[in-house]
């Protein structure tokens, strides 16, 4: 544990406070306007939330795998929009950093980055590289002490608002996988990089996502992670980072499945129809009883899984079972969530509509669910991870 025990729940239950009373009274307007109030996110910060991960000597939280996982599941009682604010300082945005910077990247960005003066953006995909992200076509070429990146990155959360990107670009042309890759530290006030429009969304309002563009943008050797002696090795670091990312995910898709199942109770509780409360048709018991014990299951996994990891355990094959049963769980709860509500639940007046939306996202980004399969799968037939 990397705080004590009362210090956690009294930061668990402000947290809880502050979802339930500040959040959600929220949502409809944020979804509304796609515009998160800046007084929330300057709240979001006094609460210490851009740097929960980071550790305590950078000025963050310092929290465990364990301890992440038990606050995330709490975020995820409100649209996951909020989350996403502070979500990549705590997960791809700063995770690279932390396990692989040098000591003079950390104490030169982390610091920032805990307080969320700096948001820090992971750009990985490109318009051609996406489940098979070690094909990075953006190319960081040398040049003197210097490289030039030229390439496009696509649905980069974030990217509007962020200062700093950590940038996966192709630094041996001879080499077209995963090991010719290298991961950058780049300001995003650097000359050469632009933004693409923000992205319309199914879901998520208040996220915002675009693509980023580099055109002859020159970054000091010194910008790759872990210095010029990484070459070649961002890969790794992506795959490092995204292992935590999956936990992350999955403990988020258990807070909106405990939402969804809130508010699907509330409703069977309320609406009647032939003469009764809805909850009191077996049919609908049933949808209440499967979407409370995959839940109860998903959770159990997340925990378990974080533990091991805080241990010191591989769990990369855990990690990516966590990520399909819990998103896949929570597609099934918000489907259940919107036939309790009948035709409610097609409706934008009400959560689970908007939820059902939301959560669709948590099967696509950070490796598809046909991705975590092939983890999966593979490391159970071959004993390789991929
Ligand atoms: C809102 C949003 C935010 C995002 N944020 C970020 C971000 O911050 N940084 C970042 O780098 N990326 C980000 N992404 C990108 C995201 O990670 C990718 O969209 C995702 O990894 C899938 O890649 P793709 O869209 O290119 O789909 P593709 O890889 O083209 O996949 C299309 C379909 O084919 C399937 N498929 C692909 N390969 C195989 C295979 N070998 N076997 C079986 N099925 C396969 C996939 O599962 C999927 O169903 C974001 C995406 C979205 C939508």
């Amino acid at each position: 544990m990397a705080l004590d025990r009362e210090t956690l729940n009294q930061f668990i239950s402000t947290l809880d406070r502050f979802v339930r009373e500040r959040l959600i009274p929220l949502e409809e307007q944020v979804s509304r306007e796609d515009r998160i109030p800046s007084t929330v996110i300057d709240e979001m910060k006094e609460l210490g939330l851009f740097g929960m991960t980071i550790p305590e000597v950078y000025g963050g939280l310092g929290l465990s795998t364990e301890e992440e996982c038990q606050v995330v599941k709490v975020l995820g009682r409100t649209s996951p929009a909020f989350r996403s604010v502070f979500g990549t300082n705590n997960g791809i945005g700063s995770q690279g950093l932390v396990m692989d910077g040098t000591e003079d990247q950390k104490a030169h960005y982390l610091p920032k980055m805990a307080t969320g003066e700096i948001i820090g953006s992971f750009a990985l995909t490109e318009p051609d590289v996406g489940s098979d992200s070690g094909a990075v076509k953006t190319s960081a070429t040398a040049d003197g002490d210097d490289f030039i990146l030229n390439g496009t990155k696509r649905y980069i959360t974030n990217a509007p608002e962020a200062q700093l990107f950590t940038v996966f670009a192709r630094t041996n042309p001879d080499e077209p996988g995963a090991r010719g890759v290298s991961a950058f530290l780049v300001d995003a006030d650097r000359p050469g990089i632009t933004l693409g429009p923000n992205n319309r969304k199914m879901g998520q309002q208040g996220a915002h996502v675009c693509d980023v563009i580099f055109e002859n943008c020159r970054v000091p050797k010194s910008a790759i992670i872990g210095g010029p002696e990484n070459l070649n090795r961002g890969f790794g670091t992506a795959m490092k980072t995204l292992d935590r990312g999956r936990l992350h995910i999955s403990a988020l898709a258990v807070g909106c499945a405990n939402r969804l199942i809130e508010e699907s109770v509330a409703f069977a509780t309320e609406r009647t129809q032939f003469g009764q409360a809805i909850a009191e048709f077996q049919l609908i018991q049933a949808m209440l009883a499967d979407s409370k014990a995959e839940a109860y299951a998903a959770r159990c996994m997340v925990e378990e899984t974080a533990r091991r990891r805080d241990a010191g355990e591989d769990v990369s094959t855990e990690a990516s079972c966590c990520k399909y049963f819990c998103t896949e769980m929570v597609g099934r709860v918000a489907d259940r969530a919107v036939q309790i509500h009948g035709g409610a639940g097609y409706i934008a007046d009400y959560a689970v509509e908007r939820f059902y939306r939301d959560v669709r996202l948590f099967r696509l980004y950070e490796g598809t669910s046909q991705i975590q399969q092939l983890i999966i799968a593979r490391e159970m037939t071959t004993g390789a991870t991929v």
